[in-house]
């Protein structure tokens, strides 16, 4: 697969936020910018564990690493299996395998991209200790249907919200249905700090195995002050932030209803006018919106269009590799033959987010980049 050129106009984030540059000036006023314990964190723990009606908040320096150490505090190791989904953020894959268990990997959901939950019970064996379960590209993951699952089979549900802080998952806060949730503050995450990450519980066992991880005379895996400092303006500000990133992705859709060969994550199959597909009960985040593409509806390689779109200004990209395409076979177990998977690993495209806090000329542009794109491929 050939690399994308670096994009001529990347888009910019974060945005510019009178709210962070205050927090960053208190920061150095009260001198915790360079401290080990200071007020930011405690801050930011407690509006966290708010948020999310969870008591225990463990903050760390990624999402990543969170996941890690969710796994850890579940007592996932050598001998254990854990389900997730073969298209996800290949970071969760190896941390099952650092933690020394074996990935599970099951097909995609192939209109919302999503963990197909009907393919758990096929998944499942005495030595399945947990799934994986990540809301990606604007879909969610059906987490009624895996909750169910999971506690009449008493696995552990690790729920990473990284690309969805804040979005609502059938009726609750995303990551509040996992034994364990997760979320990222990385450089391009919804909620930034740069790198920086957080994992939510109710379950207070979970969190003390988590400290005998972490606890090496220091803490090994912290968030910073500094970082907690400009996460929690930020946090005021999610939900409305939120709601305009969905409201744009409806006007978004709207304008590319006449494109064939592209649809989103969030419609269902077919087109016309209901093509909205979130279930009523959910308002995800939107990190990077999922497409699925079509080569044949624009006579050009996914690879070709996203190029010809980074050269207009838009920022399209490629999706994950799917997970049974990129690992040595030996290492993963592969459950039923993973179609929609193999298609997602060939198909996905994304739209990344910071254009969806942007004006109604911004949505139009990416509409008509479509067009110019169309005139470059004909005179090729
Ligand atoms: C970004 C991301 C992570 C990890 O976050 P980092 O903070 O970058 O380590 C995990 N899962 C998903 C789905 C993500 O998008």
């Amino acid at each position: 697969m050939s690399d994308l050129p670096d994009n001529p106009q990347p888009p910019a984030w974060p945005l510019p936020d009178e709210a962070v540059e205050a927090a960053l000036r208190r920061a150095f006023a009260d001198g915790s910018w360079g401290k080990y314990h200071g007020p930011n964190c405690r801050e930011l723990s407690a509006r966290l564990a708010a948020m999310h009606g969870c008591e225990h908040i463990v903050l760390t320096c990624s999402g990543t690493a969170a996941v890690e150490l969710a796994l850890r505090g579940l007592r996932i190791g050598p001998g254990d299996e854990v389900i997730l989904s073969a298209y996800d953020f290949e970071g969760n894959f190896k941390n099952v395998l650092a933690v020394g268990a074996k990935p599970v990997l099951v097909d995609v959901d192939p209109v919302s991209g999503q963990l197909d939950t009907n393919q758990l019970e096929a998944a499942r064996s005495l030595h399945t200790k947990a799934i994986i379960a990540s809301h990606l590209h604007g879909g969610v993951v059906a987490m009624p249907a895996v909750r169910a699952f999971a506690d009449q089979h008493q696995i552990a549900v690790l729920e990473d919200a990284c690309q969805m802080p804040g979005a609502i998952v059938h009726g609750r806060i995303a990551g509040t249905w996992g034994d364990v949730g997760v979320l990222s503050f990385g450089g391009s995450k919804l909620l930034t700090a740069g790198r920086g990450g957080a994992l939510v519980t109710r379950d207070a066992e979970i969190v003390q195995r988590i400290r005998v991880q972490t606890q090496r005379g220091n803490d090994a895996y912290p968030l910073s002050e500094l970082q907690a400092a400009v996460l929690v303006p930020q946090l005021d500000r999610l939900a409305e932030r939120n709601q305009l990133r969905a409201e744009n992705v409806s006007r978004l859709l709207g304008l590319l209803s006449d494109v064939t060969g592209l649809r989103c994550f969030v419609e269902a199959a077919g087109s016309g006018k209901s093509r909205r597909a979130q279930p009523d009960d959910s308002q995800p985040g939107y990190f990077k919106l999922g497409f699925w593409f079509e080569a044949a509806s624009f006579g050009c390689s996914r690879d070709d269009f996203a190029c010809a779109m980074r050269a207009a200004g838009v920022a399209f990209d490629l999706g994950f590799r799917a997970l049974h395409r990129t690992h040595a076979r030996g290492r993963f177990r592969a459950v039923n033959g993973l179609p929609h998977a193999t298609r997602a690993d060939e198909a996905i495209l994304v739209l990344h987010h910071p254009v969806l806090l942007g004006t109604d000329e911004d949505l139009r542009a990416i509409r008509e980049a479509i067009n110019v794109g169309e005139l470059l491929r004909d005179s090729d």
